[in-house]
C-alpha cells in the first residue's frame, strides 16, 4: 500500500515548480504542511485524481520532527561507542578531554562521551543527522580543492533527480526571489566569496563541516536565459560522509535558508 513516511515521500509526487497555487510559497512548504496534516494533497491541482486518492489518509506513523528526532536518538546512542577524541583528531574537531566540539556553518556544535549535544545556535534535526554520521563514519580525508557536482560524487547520480528537487531547484527559486540570500550566508553562516567560478555571478563557500566545503554558484538571468544555480563539493565529500548524509546535510541547509528568508521577508518576484 502506498504509504507516507516523510516530507520527501510527498515532495516525490510534485511536479517541483513552486507555482504555489496550493497557499505555500515552495512545493517543499507544500510537502511539510501534508506531512504535518495541515494542508490535504487535493490542494495542488497539478496532482492527479488518481494519486491524491492513493495518497490520501494513508498511514503516517510520525511527523516530520518525530521522524528526525528519531534518527537523532538512534545516532546519539552510538557516540558512546567511538573514542571522540580520536574522532576530532580525524574530522577537524577540537576535544577538551570531555567534549568534542565541531564547527558547523561556522557556528559551534559539541557532542559528550554519552551523547548530549550542545550548540550556540538552534540546528535543525536535518543538519544533525549528517553532523552526527560525519563524527561517527567520517574517513577524515583532506580537502582536495577540486569541485565536483553532486551526480559525479559516488551515489550522487542515482539520487540525482531528488537531489536537484530538494535541493538545487528550490535553492535557485529562492536566490530569485531572495535578493539577501548570499548576504545572509556570508554574514551569519560565515560564508566567504569566491573568484566567480565558470563565470558565475556570484559563487560563495560554506563550510557545513570541517572537511566538507560547499560552494554556490549562481548565474543572473541574462539575454532572455533564465537564471541558474549549482552547488559544488570537495572531490572527497563521499569519503567524509555517506552520500545520503551529503544530501540530507544539503536538504537541512536548504531549510535553514528558506527559513531564514521567509523570516526576513521573500522579495516578491
Ligand atoms: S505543491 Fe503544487 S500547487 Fe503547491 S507550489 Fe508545488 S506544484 Fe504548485
Amino acid at each position: 500500500m502506498a504509504s507516507i513516511n516523510s516530507p520527501m515521500d510527498v515532495y516525490k509526487l510534485l511536479n517541483g515548480s513552486n507555482c504555489r497555487e496550493c497557499g505555500e510559497k515552495t512545493c517543499l512548504a507544500f510537502s511539510v504542511a501534508v506531512f504535518k496534516n495541515k494542508r490535504t494533497l487535493d490542494r495542488c491541482p497539478h496532482l492527479s485524481a488518481e494519486v491524491v486518492t492513493t495518497y490520501s489518509g494513508t498511514e503516517r506513523p510520525n511527523t516530520v520532527d518525530e521522524y528526525m528526532t528519531e534518527a537523532v536518538e538512534e545516532l546519539k546512542r552510538q557516540i558512546p561507542g567511538i573514542d571522540l577524541g580520536q574522532a576530532a583528531e580525524r574530522l577537524g574537531a577540537r576535544h577538551n578531554g570531555k567534549k568534542l566540539t565541531i564547527k558547523v556553518l561556522g557556528k559551534i556544535f559539541s557532542v559528550d562521551a554519552d551523547g548530549n549535544l550542545s550548540s550556540d545556535i538552534h540546528i535543525n534535526p536535518w543538519l544533525v543527522v549528517p553532523v552526527l554520521n560525519y563524527i561517527l563514519h567520517g574517513a577524515g580525508k583532506p580537502v582536495s580543492g577540486q569541485w565536483v557536482t553532486f551526480r559525479e560524487l559516488n551515489g550522487g547520480m542515482e539520487r540525482y533527480s531528488h537531489y536537484q528537487q530538494r535541493c538545487e531547484r528550490p535553492l535557485k527559486q529562492l536566490a530569485d526571489t531572495y535578493t539577501d540570500l548570499f548576504r545572509d550566508m556570508l554574514d551569519i553562516f560565515n560564508g566567504r566569496k569566491v573568484d566567480n567560478y565558470i563565470d558565475s555571478d556570484v559563487s560563495v563557500v560554506l563550510h557545513p563541516l570541517p572537511l566538507l566545503p560547499i560552494m554556490i554558484c549562481y548565474w543572473e538571468p541574462e539575454d532572455g536565459l533564465e537564471s541558474s544555480l549549482h552547488i559544488y563539493y570537495d572531490k572527497t565529500a563521499d569519503e567524509n560522509l555517506d552520500i545520503e548524509s551529503v544530501y540530507t546535510l544539503t536538504a537541512g541547509m536548504m531549510l535553514m535558508f528558506e527559513k531564514l528568508a521567509l523570516r526576513h521577508g521573500f522579495k516578491e518576484s
